[in-house]
């Protein structure tokens, strides 16, 4: 628990606009305190979850992903608020890291894996077989994880102007080490291109993830579509904890005055608030704080976020009358696949009683930095989509019967060299209001951690209390180790 409360204080009443993974957490750790007397979550859709949400397939009816979401058990904030809504259920993770590269053409697989040996050289004994890469490439990778491990932290954001791609130059990395393995993971987990994205960001995903603690870069899955693994468990938590959910309710502006902002309007009314948190993205956030009565401070919040641009995502779906992949395939990685660069068995993921109906297989691809990729048409995505599947699995006599794409323009938040300066601070945009958001500065990407993070530390400042996001919510259940019960164990092996 925290030791300070602000109850002395008097109780507030908090307005939060925006029910993503971000607005979600923070109505919970306010809701959650006792200090709050009242939390209002506004959200202008139907749904909540936000970017983490399904879309209704027309033909067949089927609610599939927006686009395949991982998470990974270095999520520990995320994993927080899942186990504080009590939906465990929803999500399983690895009992051990398991990640497979597979090269459709010739057929040849290889799985990294986490070994006995202390991190960062966990993963060395399945790297040393790894067949994609030569010794050579595999020597010249051991220097930059040596140089990852000494980084301070200090050393990390110094080089947030310079571009991933010529960092690992400058560490004379090989061109397959570029192509085969840096490239991929930056794409996979951050959504960015090496030549854009900024080497700061890039070795925190590194020295945090795949070379961090052993069990960091467990994958979880959701076993369900999204909005079926989320929307149920937490809106039960929002009202259980007596947080009033207003959905299809749209703020219009905030309400400023005297340069605090002192609520937001709604169509006609106006709903006032001792405190808002705005967590809404962040091209809303810019023409929020632009509103008329502003702030210097939302004003000048305003100018460093409008500068900060999105990345897309496209999300495939093919649905096949029978299973089409190996019944044991769960995901993989493609070698030297610029578009199809992932193939996810959803069939594995979900639980039992969310199979597909009628025996279908669902496979899902998510294509990372798919701006390149967004003119292209549904049936262009098949063709290569099909490509890729026939020749991984050219005995399966299944039959491709749906093949539905979704195209995100505004999926991540792109942080390419030198933006970490126009990521503002919970409190940046003055009083009466906390930004959260996965494009705040609270030390991770555009990620579900990312959002779940700045809704913390967005509560956090709206309490007036110091917490260090790197460690457990006080108040929530601890995020899960392996061998924490109550979560479902991924076999990847
Ligand atoms: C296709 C896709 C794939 C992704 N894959 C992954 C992945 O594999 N792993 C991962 O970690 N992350 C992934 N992400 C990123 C992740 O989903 C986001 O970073 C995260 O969900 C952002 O959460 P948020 O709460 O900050 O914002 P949002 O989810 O955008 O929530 C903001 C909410 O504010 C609401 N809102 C906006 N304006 C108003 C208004 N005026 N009034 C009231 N409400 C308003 C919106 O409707 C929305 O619900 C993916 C994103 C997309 C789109």
């Amino acid at each position: 628990m925290f030791r300070t409360s602000k109850a002395q204080q008097g109780k507030m009443r908090v307005v939060v606009v925006g029910a993503g993974i971000a607005g979600i957490s923070s109505a919970l750790a306010l809701a959650d305190d006792d200090s709050v007397d009242e939390v209002i979550l506004i959200e202008a859709r139907k749904h909540i979850g936000g970017r983490v949400s399904s879309v209704t397939d027309p033909h067949s009816g089927l609610e599939l992903d927006n686009c395949q979401h991982a998470c990974f058990r270095v999520y520990e904030r995320f994993l927080q608020l899942i186990a504080r809504a009590e939906a465990k259920k929803s999500i399983k993770l690895q009992g051990r890291t398991v990640l497979t590269f597979t090269d459709p053409y010739s057929g040849k697989s290889s799985a990294l894996k986490d070994g006995r040996l202390a991190p960062p050289n966990h993963m060395l004994g399945s790297m040393l077989k790894f067949p994609f890469l030569s010794l050579r490439d595999k020597t010249r990778m051991r220097r930059v994880v040596s140089a990852f491990a000494k980084m301070s932290e200090q050393q990390r954001l110094e080089l947030d102007d310079e571009p991933f791609i010529d960092w690992l130059r400058r560490h004379r990395q090989t061109e397959p080490a570029i192509n085969r393995f840096w490239r991929f993971f930056v794409l996979a987990a951050l959504n960015m291109s090496l030549e854009e994205a900024s080497t700061a960001v890039c070795v925190l995903l590194f020295k945090r993830g795949l070379f961090g603690d052993p069990h960091a870069f467990d994958v979880g899955a959701f076993q369900d579509h999204l909005s079926g693994a989320l929307d149920a468990p937490f809106r039960a938590a929002l009202d259980s904890a007596g947080v009033d959910l207003r959905c299809s309710t749209q703020v219009s502006r905030l309400l400023w005055e005297n340069g605090k902002c002192r609520g937001v309007v709604v169509g006609d009314a106006t709903i006032k608030a001792d405190s808002v948190v705005l967590a809404t993205p962040h091209h809303i956030v810019t023409r929020m704080l632009r509103g008329e009565g502003a702030s210097d401070s939302a004003i000048a919040v305003a100018a460093r976020t409008s500068a900060l641009g999105y990345t897309a995502l496209i999300g495939l779906h093919a649905l096949y009358d029978s299973i089409k992949s190996g019944e044991d395939t769960t995901f993989t990685a493609l070698v030297d696949e610029p578009i199809i660069q992932m193939i996810f068995n959803r069939n594995a993921e979900l639980s039992e009683a969310n199979q597909p109906p009628d025996g279908l297989q669902w496979l899902s691809t998510p294509i990372s930095f798919a701006d390149p990729y967004l003119e292209m048409s549904d049936g262009e995505l098949q063709t290569e989509f099909e490509r890729v599947a026939d020749s991984m699995w050219p005995d399966s006599k299944a039959r491709l019967q749906r093949f539905f794409v979704v195209r995100t323009k505004r999926a991540t938040c792109a942080f390419p060299i030198g933006s970490h300066k126009l990521r503002p601070a919970a409190g940046d945009a003055g009083q009466g209001i906390a930004l959260a958001g996965d494009y705040t500065d609270q030390g991770w990407p555009s990620t579900m951690e990312g959002a779940a993070r700045s809704g913390l530390v967005a509560a956090a400042h709206v309490l007036g209390r110091s917490w260090n996001p790197d460690s457990p919510w006080p108040d929530w259940p601890k995020p899960p180790r392996r061998d924490t019960e109550g979560w479902t164990a991924w076999d990847c092996e």
